[in-house]
């Protein structure tokens, strides 16, 4: 088979290593003479993955003890609806800083709860930007202060976070998540679905400051409740065992690779390579995100035309190279390289960006 460069924006990349540790496992997991799929969650064989894959979120991602981590499901969507319901009481604002789509569908279940507040906005530019941390506007009587960390779609990312101390912070780190070392206690509550730098698709972190599992939720639906989760291990009802099973093994790789800040000087230099495709090509290549926005995670970009578009695109495919069709919204171009995406599929991406510009 011929080898293939995957720059998927989520499902995304997984590790080789852990793919074919996976693989040995996968009939005969831990001399169970079964799958971890099939174990039952209460067995002593389960429990230890998902312990495991706790405490090395705890220990990868340095959270401090008056934080829960939660393993929840229903992905980053359902923690938008999650949080108003837990926090957005009665008198209370959820002030919502819009940096994107994914920023704008988290305010919209917001609005179906309670009162909302857009405290900062970069639509007028196309989300080209950050707001810068002196505009954010904020008021006295606010719930939380939402954040989208990395705009998946728009290839922006927060390169330096809001300091608040009026109300938590609450960031969607779905697409940044690992990816670079944290300042846990800035945060309220942070949350990401796995399926960009955790893991497979089906389980959803939660890292919840432990004074916000005492809100009043008598009115919110079990499974909603964040205390649900927090008081039983997050092994309230049947946890997704497989998705926590890879999200351990992937956390293992990350330790394996030297933890967070190897993989970020690592993330760094490959999101580079194609920042420097595009800088050093005359404006062939533009960028969708302005400068000192620009995300590692996702990189956006388009050619002259749109006719260039889908001919690079066209070509990419034939190469090998998978995934660099941007969002279905937006169209143009997007690349992420998320962690689990090698230093040697940057290095061809940009290679065949340089080739393609030569021959046009
Ligand atoms: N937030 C961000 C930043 C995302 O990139 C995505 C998915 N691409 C979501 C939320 C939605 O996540 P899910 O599909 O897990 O609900």
């Amino acid at each position: 088979m011929k080898a293939v460069y995957n720059f998927n924006a989520g499902p995304s990349a997984l590790p080789k290593e852990v793919l074919e540790r996976a693989q040995q496992e996968l009939t005969n997991f831990s001399n169970t003479g079964m799958s971890v799929m099939e174990l039952s969650h209460r067995s002593k064989e389960y429990e230890s993955v998902h312990q495991e894959a706790i405490d090395h979120l705890k220990e990868l991602l340095n959270i401090p003890d008056n934080y829960q981590i939660l393993l929840l499901q229903g992905g980053a969507s359902l923690q938008f609806a999650m949080i108003p319901l837990q926090l957005l009481i009665k008198g209370k604002i959820g002030n919502y800083i819009l940096t994107g789509s994914w920023s704008e569908k988290a305010l919209k279940e917001a609005k179906l709860i309670g009162e909302t507040f857009i405290g900062g906005s970069a639509k007028e530019n196309q989300y080209r930007s950050i707001p810068d941390l002196q505009s954010l506007q904020y008021n006295e009587t606010d719930a939380y202060v939402h954040i989208t960390s990395n705009n998946t779609i728009f290839g922006t990312q927060w390169h330096k976070f809001p300091t608040i101390t009026h109300a938590p912070l609450i960031a969607d780190m779905s697409s940044d998540i690992l990816s670079r070392s944290l300042n846990v206690n800035q945060f309220g509550i942070i949350y990401a679905g796995a399926q960009k730098n955790l893991g497979p698709s089906g389980v959803t972190v939660a890292i919840v400051r432990e004074d916000l599992l005492e809100a009043d939720v008598s009115h919110v639906p079990t499974m909603l409740q964040y205390k649900t989760h927090a008081s039983s291990n997050s092994l309230y009802n049947t946890p997704p065992s497989f998705s926590i099973y890879m999200l351990n093994q992937v956390l293992r790789w990350v330790k394996e690779q030297g933890g967070v800040e190897t993989i970020e000087n690592r993330n760094e230099a490959k999101a580079k390579l194609i920042y420097d495709a595009i800088d050093e090509s005359n404006g062939f290549y533009r960028g969708h995100a302005e400068e000192e926005a620009r995300s590692n995670m996702n990189i956006t970009f388009n050619l002259p035309s749109e006719e260039d578009n889908k001919a690079f695109l066209a070509e990419a495919k034939e190469l090998g190279f998978v995934g660099l069709n941007g969002h279905r919204s937006v169209g143009g171009c997007r690349a992420s390289a998320y962690n689990a995406v090698p230093v040697e599929a940057c290095e061809k991406l940009r290679d065949f960006m340089k080739a393609f510009q030569r021959k046009s």
